[in-house]
């Protein structure tokens, strides 16, 4: 199949990119190995915000004496939590395919896009051609490679909002550039990070 544009990643970038190009009249390939909405939908900005928003409540109810209202016995349901936080995640989910749907010159792929000519893409075994594709794939977790890590059952930001109990104890590590920081730090500054 030959499009005008061939997207590649239905995230923050790709989403609006497809759907603006489809209403200006382009025939659109979107193609999405997981879920529509991307990172930012599924495993990012909508689920830490809702989290993050009870978190506020808990904060205030066990604080409450603070503001001159008593509120005993406070506890979270870290499940009913999750399972609201995901029930948010698929409602804006259902409205990216309800954008998708919409539009008769935009066609949705979904499975991993390779490249196997210039002009030219394959998902699983349907091959499509466009002059222009733009390549929208994101961003995932990285694992910092730690001596021991793969012993210990760590999180990711796609992993730990899927928890159902609260843990006993967490400890968060610093992302990739504060490690390298940390590190020079130690190494006495002297290396390009620092600067
Ligand atoms: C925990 C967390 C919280 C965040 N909170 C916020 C926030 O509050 N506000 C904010 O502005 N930003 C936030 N961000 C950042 C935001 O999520 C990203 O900036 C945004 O999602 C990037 O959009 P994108 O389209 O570039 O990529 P993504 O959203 O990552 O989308 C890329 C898509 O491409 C797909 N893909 C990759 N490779 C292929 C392939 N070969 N074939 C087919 N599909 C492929 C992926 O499955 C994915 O769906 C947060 C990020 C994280 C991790």
């Amino acid at each position: 199949m030959k499009y005008d544009a061939i997207i590649v990643g239905s995230g923050q970038a790709g989403n609006p990119l497809a759907y603006r190009l489809a209403d200006l009249g382009w025939s659109v390939a979107l193609i999405e190995k997981k879920d529509l909405g991307g990172t930012c939908i599924n495993v990012g900005c909508t689920p830490t915000k809702t989290m993050v928003h009870r978190a506020q409540v808990a904060h205030y109810a066990r604080n409450a004496a603070r503001w001159g209202v008593n509120a005993l016995n406070v506890s979270v349901d870290l499940a009913k939590i999750v399972s609201q936080k995901d029930e948010v995640v698929l409602s804006f989910r259902g409205g990216q395919q309800k954008q998708v749907d919409k539009r008769a010159n935009l066609r949705l792929y979904r499975g991993h896009a390779r490249f196997v000519g210039a002009h030219q893409l394959k998902v699983d075994d349907v091959l499509l051609e466009s002059e222009k594709t733009f390549i929208d794939t994101g961003g995932r977790p990285n694992i910092p490679v730690i001596p021991g890590l793969d012993t210990v059952p760590y999180l990711t930001n796609e992993t730990i909002m899927q928890l159902m109990a609260l843990p006993e104890r967490c400890r968060p590590l610093p992302c990739l550039q504060e490690l390298q920081i940390l590190h020079c730090a130690k190494e006495g500054g002297k290396c390009g990070v620092c600067k």
